[in-house]
């Protein structure tokens, strides 16, 4: 490929679907503006596709479906190698936009491209991740059992607004590669970076109907956990919505993973190493304006720790400069959207009426130049207490609430009375401490002097309690699980005796 084509069109025109190998406009669907939330203006309009793309894509990929699943392991892995070359080639590109569509700083949609490709890469080894396993004379003698993998048929991603480009990733390579066929529909505030992506898929040559690209909001979704040729459903999002889609595609009779909102707690003991930890806390609460369903939302300094750490962070908060993500002094973007920022100061109007101390922030931030921008300073309190709305309600902004307790085992019962189990850290220098902590704590990803405890892409993404619904998360073996059934041969032959089998017919 030489050159894509940009989905941000100077006439702002409204972004196609890609269904059956082929680029199609839904001209009959209401369209929504896509905002850049940097300055407010729009920057692509995107269709709120209904029942009938979804069934034609639904459609399409099952036509695929019938030869895809045919084609060897080896030759399906093939096409992910073109696929990583094109994302690297246009690895930056694909980072402006996500800086576009979500605000996100520049080194952070980097990031998420980089992940994104870690997950092709994993892919590609799908021969033998995918293999099964057999036991001569397994079910009595001279007979052998053997389990072997097979794919479904079609599948579907329903993706959330903060990470555009990366979260179809966690499931899309390993779905093709198994033999399966995907529907991807991103997030409709999001919906740039993917365009892109599906320029690739039609660069490498997939056979039409393979990979289908649907644009929409929640009918769109809901037409897909509907849709009796779907056969599975991913989601990522919020807590509310995932239990939706669990309970809706699992009432169709479908397999469905759903990952949902988060709450994680930081803590820090008072032997942490206080230099290293305050810099990996303000990226993991203000990085991507605390939109990371990673992001920490609590900080819990345990006993001595308290004193330090407020000092330090107040201190290091100043220095978040907040703008738009692609000037490369910029820390911290914008929120996705006004009502976003909207709902995200109400949380923090309402911290303060709860009684908690407003230490930094509070306000929407002024950036000059971008006055139509969805802007929030980054905001510490102190004083948070459980029960406390700041404590257990998810604000997916760049909010950190300080919960100052006397003992680790305090900290521990409060990420544990948390509803949200997606991810906890704890920092320390003590093996002890660490330990006790990642025995104890019931979150699907623990970090040990990690800010944000993010799984390679051969380890399985996924959270616990009301952060995930389902059995198998997304990414790696995981993923391969989801995508395949264990379809089991068990073989014997009547044809002679043993010394027949010898060559005496
Ligand atoms: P969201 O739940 O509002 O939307 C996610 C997707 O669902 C979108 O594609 C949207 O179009 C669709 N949708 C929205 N409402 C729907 C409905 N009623 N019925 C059917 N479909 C519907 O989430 P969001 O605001 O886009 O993303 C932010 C949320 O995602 C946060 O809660 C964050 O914690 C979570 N998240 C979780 C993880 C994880 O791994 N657990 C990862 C990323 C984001």
């Amino acid at each position: 490929m030489q050159t894509l084509k940009s989905p941000i069109r100077a006439d702002i025109t409204t972004l196609p679907n890609y269904i059956g190998g082929e680029w199609v406009d839904d001209r009959d669907a209401e369209a929504l503006p896509v905002l850049n939330p940097a300055t407010g203006e729009a920057v692509a309009m995107v269709p709120l596709s209904g029942p009938e793309m979804v069934n034609r894509a639904a459609r399409a990929a099952h036509e695929a479906f019938e030869s895809w699943r045919s084609v060897p392991p080896i030759e399906r892995a093939r096409y992910m190698f073109p696929l990583r070359d094109l994302l690297l080639k246009h690895g930056e590109e694909l980072a402006r936009l996500v800086t576009t569509e979500h605000g996100k700083v520049l080194s952070d949609a980097r990031g998420s491209v980089q992940r994104a490709i870690e997950n092709v890469e994993v892919a590609a080894g799908i021969p033998t991740l995918m293999m099964g396993y057999g036991l001569e004379n397994g079910a009595g003698r001279d007979i052998d059992e053997d389990a072997a993998r097979r794919p479904l048929g079609v599948f579907a991603c329903i993706a959330p607004f903060n990470f555009p480009l990366m979260v179809p990733f966690w499931f899309m390579p390993y779905a093709i590669a198994t033999g399966n066929t995907f529907i991807i529909k991103p997030s409709e505030q999001v919906p740039l970076s993917q365009r892109l992506v599906f320029e690739m898929m039609e660069e490498i040559g997939l056979p039409p109907g393979v990979v289908n690209l649907v644009n929409g909001g929640r009918d769109t979704a809901d037409a897909l956990l509907d849709h009796p040729l779907v056969k599975g459903v991913s989601f990522v999002g919020s807590t509310p919505v995932a239990r939706h889609i669990y309970a809706r595609a699992a009432a169709n009779g479908k397999r469905v993973q759903a990952s949902g909102g988060a709450k994680n707690v930081i803590v820090v003991m008072p032997d942490a190493v206080m230099d290293k930890v305050i810099p990996n806390v303000i990226n993991s609460a203000f990085g991507s304006s605390g939109q990371r369903c990673l992001a920490g939302s609590i900080i819990i300094p345990v006993g001595e720790a308290h004193g330090p750490v407020r000092e330090a962070l107040v201190a290091s908060m100043d220095r978040i400069k907040v703008g738009n993500g692609l000037d490369p002094d910029v820390v911290m973007g914008p929120v996705i959207s006004a009502a976003a920022r909207d709902r995200i100061l109400g949380a923090i109007r309402g911290g303060v009426s709860e009684g908690a101390e407003l230490l930094v922030g509070g306000q929407p931030a002024d950036v000059a130049g971008h006055e139509g921008g969805f802007f929030v300073q980054p905001t510490l309190f102190d004083g948070v207490r459980p029960g406390m709305k700041l404590a257990t309600e998810e604000i997916f902004g760049p909010v950190l609430s300080m919960m100052p307790v006397a003992t680790l085992d305090e900290a521990i019962r409060v990420i544990d009375e948390s509803p949200y189990g997606n991810a906890a850290s704890i920092f320390t220098e003590s093996g002890g401490w660490a330990r006790e902590f990642q025995m104890r704590v019931d979150v699907g990803n623990i970090g040990v002097n990690i800010g944000v405890a993010a799984p390679m892409a051969y380890f399985p993404f996924g959270g616990a309690r009301q952060s995930f619904f389902g059995t198998q998360h997304g990414q790696g073996r995981d993923a391969v699980d989801f995508f395949t059934d264990r379809r089991v041969v068990i073989r014997r032959w009547f044809g002679g005796d043993r010394a027949d089998a010898r060559g005496h017919w």
